[in-house]
């Protein structure tokens, strides 16, 4: 599949619920009304879309939400993709969690395929993860990132930078992160949803962040690159990888290789953008074979936008997007 503007998409993230046993206060507001079960597509509804983009050419999936492991029988999802891991199908399926159900589910999502995972931690004090999640434990994200470390998977650790609540714990994480062999990637606050706090105020930039950060550090310039946002350094003193994600000061819109499906089957074309395609309306049309799904996809892909355009107005405060991440899936 080719955009519009000459990118390859290769590269589907699925929201696969828009619910979370937490509640970060960048993410979500406090309550937070969800989705009528109802809406969502059946684990089998989205294991066939799945197929039809990986038909299409589509290498990578990473399952994300909400948060992907509180859905109920998940794993019989990521077992059937993981069955389409393979030379002509999916190069690779990765997923992005919370951490809070990954004790019980790491050794799954090995046995399934899957090699590599992010892990969001933005505090590894617990008092502060407590205040930034509105109630999380962070011995229960702990447990799981260590259960996954021991069942094999490589780890990244999230960690969203927020002025004067987490910006003097970031050379703590780079230490912890290289001590575990984890890598990290920081990430710059995104206008997406209301959520009851003033974002001006969290918002930090990485290049503050990344200059303070050489004071202690040599960070060494990288070549490598996922097709995604961020921007990976090395960092020589842990060998561990370290990335930027700068939505708000650097545009990386023209290499972006994704799209996203929600929970409910709506394509989203862009993160920062609102048009999107109802596949869940073609998925459950009798009149439509596997081609006709292929070509509503093909067709909304050739709709995907140049880029987008956030910015944190500072008059308004309103978002620049009113869906939230964990909807459109982070
Ligand atoms: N629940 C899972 C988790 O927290 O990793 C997966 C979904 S979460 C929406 C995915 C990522 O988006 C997390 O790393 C989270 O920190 C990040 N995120 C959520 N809201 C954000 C925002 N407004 N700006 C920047 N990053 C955000
Ligand atoms: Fe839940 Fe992830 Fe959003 Fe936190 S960032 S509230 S864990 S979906």
């Amino acid at each position: 599949m080719i955009d519009p503007f000459g990118r390859r998409i290769s590269y589907l993230r699925v929201s696969v619920t828009d619910r979370c046993d937490l509640r970060c206060v960048y993410c979500m507001a406090e309550d937070m009304t969800f989705l009528p079960k109802a809406q969502l597509l059946t684990l089998e509804e989205l294991d066939r879309l799945c197929g039809a983009f990986i038909g299409l050419g589509v290498e990578r999936i990473r399952l994300t939400g909400g948060e992907p492991l509180v859905r109920r029988d998940v794993m019989s999802l990521v077992k059937n993709l993981g069955a389409r891991i393979g030379p002509q199908g999916l190069r690779e399926l990765t997923l992005t969690t919370n951490g809070t159900q990954l004790a019980k589910h790491a050794e799954g999502l090995h046995a399934a395929g899957v090699r590599r995972i992010n892990v969001s931690l933005d505090s590894l004090d617990p008092g502060r993860f407590k205040a930034l999640t509105r109630w999380g434990d962070i011995e229960k994200t702990l447990d799981g990132i260590f259960a996954a470390k021991a069942a094999g998977l490589a780890i990244k650790i999230n960690a969203v930078a927020m002025k004067g609540v987490n910006e003097d714990e970031f050379d703590r994480l780079i230490a912890w992160c290289g001590e575990h062999g984890f890598d990290l990637t920081l990430i710059e606050t995104m206008p997406l949803g209301e959520i009851n706090e003033d974002r001006t105020d969290q918002y930090l930039p990485l290049s503050l962040v990344r200059r303070r950060l050489r004071e202690t550090w040599t960070l060494e310039e990288t070549d490598y690159a996922t097709g995604g946002p961020a921007r990976y350094m090395t960092i020589r003193e842990t060998g561990r990888r370290l990335g930027f994600i700068t939505p708000m000061t650097h545009n990386f819109c023209e290499s972006c290789n994704r799209v996203r499906l929600t929970c409910t089957g709506t394509l989203y074309m862009c993160l920062g953008q609102e048009d999107a395609a109802d596949l869940r309306a073609i998925l459950r049309d009798p009149s439509v074979d596997e081609a006709g799904l292929r070509a509503a996809i093909e067709a909304a892909i050739a709709r995907k936008p140049k880029g987008h355009d956030f910015v944190i107005d500072r008059r308004s405060n309103r978002p620049a997007v009113a869906r939230h991440m964990s909807v459109t899936g982070g």
